[in-house]
């Protein structure tokens, strides 16, 4: 077995789209075709969104899909440390939050919705909504008082204001950021539940995670990723974003659409494997022309190097045609 270890992270918020298969399709992909570890991580630190009935889902399209995960919960019970939830329960990330005021590099803060609606910073002559770091100011006796009295507070991560922050992703290359456009990210919310980055940046580094799979909805909040790292002083591990998946008029693949989930598809007629097969191949490609393949076979050539950074067109002809119907 070699260290290469993915996850699927997958909030458990409805049906399986499309977009959310191929990431824990490709996650699989890249830990099976280096012999390395596969694992499933249920990230249900948002309260509001978490749905009745969609860890079952969850489940359920791994296990018919193959993507069958070497560590991680199952519907059977065993779900240990790998729910967000239970982990936050034993007080984890709120001991790293913690950790982060200590060294200086995360605060308390107190400011009401009021406050924040207020708030702007002049970035490169356009004034922008941000977090003014106005609690950073606090003294740690007005910290202690405020706490004492019970205020409702967030903890949010200090982040530079001068300079730039470059982040590293494999299929989008260098992106650099101006550090003025870095807002204060929050880590605790004021439910006492980490925010998703927060969790996620702790799990993967506490979890052993070598290369971070999803969407690319996710690249624009990743360089903060890097400055929390370099707090703790963790390796970041290697970032591959996913390109937008849109529908043949070029427009993004909406998670509300009727017919853009697994089960959708199955309910439609569409065999599992002519779906794994297609659904792979949406911003990825083979070498040479061939375009089926068994997952034992992609397990084989794929590389994720040669993910494409352009959307990727949902072709209903295409899944047809895979589904062997002409
Ligand atoms: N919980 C996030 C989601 O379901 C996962 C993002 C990630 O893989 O980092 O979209
Ligand atoms: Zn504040």
């Amino acid at each position: 077995m070699s260290n290469v270890k993915t996850r699927f992270a997958p909030s458990p918020t409805g049906r399986m789209h499309v977009g959310n298969l191929r990431t824990a399709l490709y996650a699989y992909l890249i830990a099976k075709h280096d012999d390395g570890t596969f694992m499933l991580r249920i990230e249900d630190t948002d309260q509001e969104r978490f749905q009745e009935g969609a860890l079952d889902i969850i489940y359920r399209t791994l296990k018919e899909t193959g993507l069958v995960h070497d560590e991680g919960p199952d519907k059977d019970g065993g779900c240990g440390p790998y729910v967000q939830s239970e982990r936050n329960a034993a007080g984890l990330y709120l001991k790293y939050a913690k950790q982060l005021v200590e060294q200086g590099d995360a605060y308390y803060c107190f400011c009401d919705a009021e406050r924040l609606s207020q708030c702007k910073r002049n970035v490169g002559g356009k004034e922008i909504s941000i977090y003014d770091k106005h609690c950073l100011g606090l003294s740690k006796e007005e910290v202690e008082a405020n706490l004492a009295a019970g205020k409702p507070y967030v903890i949010r991560f200090n982040m530079p204001t001068e300079g730039t922050t470059t982040f590293h992703d494999e299929i989008y290359g260098d992106i650099t950021v101006n550090n003025e456009e870095l807002e204060d990210l929050i880590l605790i919310k004021s439910d006492g539940y980490p925010t998703y980055n927060f969790a996620n940046v702790i799990d993967d580094h506490l979890m052993g995670v070598t290369h971070v799979v999803r969407g690319n909805e996710y690249l624009s909040s990743s360089p903060k990723y890097n400055r929390i790292y370099e707090a703790f002083g963790w390796e970041v591990p290697v970032y591959v974003h996913c390109p937008l998946i849109t529908n043949e008029e070029h427009q993004k693949l909406s998670k509300r659409c009727g017919h853009s989930s697994y089960e959708d598809l199955i309910d439609q007629g569409f065999l599992k494997d002519a779906i794994v097969n297609f659904v792979a191949l949406l911003g990825w490609s083979p070498e040479g022309n061939r375009e089926i393949y068994s997952l034992e076979e992609l397990v084989k050539i794929f590389d994720y190097h040669h993910i494409s950074k352009s959307p990727a067109v949902f072709d209903m002809t295409k899944l047809r045609w895979m589904n062997g119907e002409y």
